[in-house]
């Protein structure tokens, strides 16, 4: 396949998960009752934002990156194209199991419920998952080194400034539940031993 296709399947794939994105924004807008830290939450958010797309723009319109290319085999970038897809429906999964709960930023909603099922019967966190799994599918995708190394140190450090604060706000306010909750599940991947 020529770089064009990959370039538009890249557009494609990238204009969907902000869509999805999008839509479960506004479908879980809902009275807020606490805050985590929001500028510090925003700040990161909008940072992984800007990683992700400086590289984009770079290599879907210039070829200034074209140095950082891989030159992966075909079927590796066909496989970026499948991960990027199974990542897109696990983070649909787990925007529709959070309902009312999710918000892109931490936050406790009035009537919050604590979420066990779905993919958080196994894991806490699917959609960071999802997100990893993205990322190293769009890196594949493009076979660009800088499209893979920008968004993900920059969701690294999204994730790592956030995922304590986030399990710490949820221990507050369901307590034993979720520190039973917490137990038997894994953070990123299923808890394979107990
Ligand atoms: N960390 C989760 C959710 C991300 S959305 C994941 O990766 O799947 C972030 C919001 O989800 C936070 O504001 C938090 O209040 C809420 N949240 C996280 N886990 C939850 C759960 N098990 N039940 C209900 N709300 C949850």
């Amino acid at each position: 396949m020529v770089e064009i296709n990959f370039k538009l399947i890249f557009v494609f794939l990238l204009i969907g998960i902000n869509l999805i994105r999008i839509y479960y924004h506004y479908k879980s807008k809902t009275q807020e009752k606490l805050h985590h830290k929001k500028f510090k939450e925003v700040s990161s958010v909008i940072l992984f934002y800007i990683m992700f797309a400086i590289p984009s723009i770079l290599y879907l319109t210039t070829n200034y990156i074209d140095f950082f290319n891989l030159n992966f085999y075909l079927f590796i970038r066909y496989f970026g194209i499948v991960l990027v897809i199974i990542s897109a429906l696990i983070f649909i999964w787990t925007h529709q199991t959070l309902g009312k709960n999710f918000s892109s930023i931490l936050t406790i909603k009035k009537d919050h419920k604590l979420i066990k099922e779905g993919p958080y019967k196994y894991v806490r966190h699917p959609m960071y998952t999802s997100i990893f799994l993205m990322i190293f599918g769009f890196f594949f995708l493009t076979s660009n080194i800088l499209v893979g190394i920008l968004p993900f140190l920059s969701f690294c450090y999204l994730y790592f400034s956030r995922v304590k604060n986030e399990e710490k706000m949820l221990t507050k306010i369901f307590k034993k539940n979720y520190i039973k909750y917490s137990s038997r599940t894994g953070r990123l991947i299923p808890k394979l031993w107990n």
